[in-house]
This record gives structure tokens, sequence and C-alpha cells, in this order.
């Protein structure tokens, strides 16, 4: 039998927690494959992409910083990759890469499959303009959210993302400084990488909650403390970490690439004991 090579690629990657959820997934549906993390500094990554695909590679999972670099060397991308012009996911095809995008489903089937929370009709605020506010921005249009108020460091980035939504009625950017004025949302998305660095604080005003809002972190582990730590003493009514969304895009790649998707319960249960529990939903 022959055994289908995978791999997830980034820098840094020694922390992923993409082999043990890719292991778990053909363990459970019996597919024979192998996953390895493969460390790829941007400016090494299209190398070692060229020489995983001659070594009989199928599939890849990018994580930061590839994700856009690897959008540019596909030789065919799905709608939501196009959109996002970033990938987590490859699939060797005869004529080279396909390249799709499967931050936003996870992040929706997180959100409303396992924690059953309804994202319809929330004001929403959104932290950050990078790829995975790319990816996750036009689902929860999609998702019926009332609004999409979108903040970065960069505000041109944030122009641009709303820019290219194309939704004016829902989304709008503003400025990170104006947050004060902004009102309060019912979901607020914290889609930026700052948590990543060292003795970082969110420094968010308290107003921006109200009773019902739903915070959600993209980040899982250390790097979601700083902005769930805020949403607690905002005293949010529910704060969930990016752990399940992690496990849920998955999924999604392992679908695209086997056909079959894996059941996503057991594997988040396990990584949910060995995460620290960031999750409060009522
Ligand atoms: P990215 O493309 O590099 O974008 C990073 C974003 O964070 C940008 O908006 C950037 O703002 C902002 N940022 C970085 N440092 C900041 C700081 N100190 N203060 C304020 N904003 C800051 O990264 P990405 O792919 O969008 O990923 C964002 C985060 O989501 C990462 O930490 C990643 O691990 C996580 N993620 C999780 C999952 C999951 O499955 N759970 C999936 C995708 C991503 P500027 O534009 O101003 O630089």
């Amino acid at each position: 039998m022959t055994i289908e090579r995978f791999a997830v690629f980034g820098h840094p990657i020694t922390h992923s927690l993409s082999p043990h959820i890719y292991k778990a997934f053909a363990e459970q549906t019996g597919i024979a494959m192998e996953y390895t993390a493969i460390d790829a500094p941007a400016p090494d990554f299209p190398a070692l992409l060229e020489r995983f695909a001659a070594e009989g590679g199928r599939g890849v999972n990018l994580t930061l910083p590839l994700k856009e670099i690897a959008f540019g060397l596909c030789s065919r991308t799905g709608p939501r990759a196009q959109f996002a012009k970033a990938v987590n996911t490859l699939k060797c095809e005869d004529d080279g890469w396909y390249g799709d995008n499967t931050d936003g489903s996870g992040l929706i089937r997180d959100l409303t499959g396992r924690q059953l929370l309804d994202l319809r009709g929330r004001r929403t605020l959104l932290l950050g303009a990078g790829g995975a506010a790319h990816g996750i921005a036009p689902v929860l249009l999609d998702a019926g959210v009332l609004e999409l108020v979108i903040v970065n460091r960069t505000p041109a980035r944030a122009d641009a993302l709303m820019d290219a939504l194309g939704d004016p009625a829902r989304a709008h950017s503003r400025y990170w400084d104006d947050l004060d004025s902004q009102g309060d949302f019912e979901l607020i998305i914290n889609a930026t990488s700052a948590g990543r660095g060292e003795g970082v604080e969110f420094d968010l005003p308290l107003g921006l909650c109200n009773r019902m809002t739903l915070a959600v972190d993209l980040n899982y582990g250390e790097a979601a403390i700083p902005f769930l730590a805020w949403a607690r003493s905002a005293e949010c009514r529910n704060v969930v970490d990016g752990l399940g969304m992690l496990v849920e895009q998955a999924a999604d790649s392992f679908e695209l690439w086997h056909g079959v998707r894996p059941e996503t319960d057991p594997v988040y249960d396990i990584l949910r004991q060995h995460n620290a529990l960031l999750v409060t939903v009522d």
C-alpha cells in the first residue's frame, strides 16, 4: 500500500498541532497518510514546496507567514481563496497546485455547529485585516451578521478589506483609535496575531461589550490569553478561542484531499484536554 504524503509548512512550525490532528483523522477514517511539519522561512518556501511535490507530496497546509505566497504558487484556486488572496490548503493536481481557504468555514462550523451560537443579527467588530480576517469576513456576512466593523493597526488594510467585501450597507472600516466611539457589539473577533508577542495586553474600551457579547479569538493556547483575558474582564457573555476553528478547518482540508469528512469532536476533546481551558459558553 502506498502511503500518501502531506505536510504543514510554516515558520515557526515546531508547536503546530496539525500533525496530531491529521494523525487522528487518518486513524479514524482508515486512510493511510504521512503528515509532517516542515519549517519554511518565506524566502525558502517556493523551493521547499517544489521539492515536496517532486517527492510525491499530495497535499499541504499553510500557516504564518506563507498563506499569501502559496496563493501565488497555485495554478487554480477556489472562490474563497480568490477573495482572501491567501490559501491554507493545497491539493496536488495534474497541472499543479489547487488552492483553497478553509479558515472561514472552519470558524463558522465551530461557532454554530459545536458552540451552538447564532451569529445572525449580531453587530460585529473584526480586529485585524490580514489573511485570516480576509478568510472569515465574507463568511461572517454570509452567516447573517448585522454589521461588520473592521479595525486594523494599519488602517489601509482595513479599508482594502472593506472595499473587497463590496457590502457598503453592512461592512465598514474604522480607526483603532476611534474604538471608544463605536458603541457596543454582540460579536467581537480577534483576528490579529498581536497575542503572539511578549507581554502583550489588549487595552480595548470595556464599553465595546454588552450583556450578549460573544468574544472570539482565532488564536489558541498562550497566544489567546491576552485578548480572552480582556474579554473576561469586560464580562463578555461567551468567550471562545480558536482551537475548535483549527480542528474544523483541518477537517475541511482533509475532506478536500480525501473526499471524506472526519468526526471532529473526538479530536477537539483530546486537544482541549491538553490546552488551557479558554472556552466558556452558556
Ligand atoms: P497575518 O496575515 O500576518 O495578519 C496579522 C494581523 O495581525 C494583521 O491585521 C496585523 O496588523 C495584526 N497585528 C499583528 N501584530 C499586531 C499588534 N501588535 N497589534 C495590533 N495588530 C497586530 O496573520 P493571519 O494569517 O491573519 O493570522 C492572524 C492570527 O490568527 C494568527 O495569530 C494566526 O495564528 C491565527 N489563526 C488561527 C486560525 C485557526 O485555525 N484557529 C486560522 C488562521 C489564523 P497590520 O496589518 O497592521 O500588520
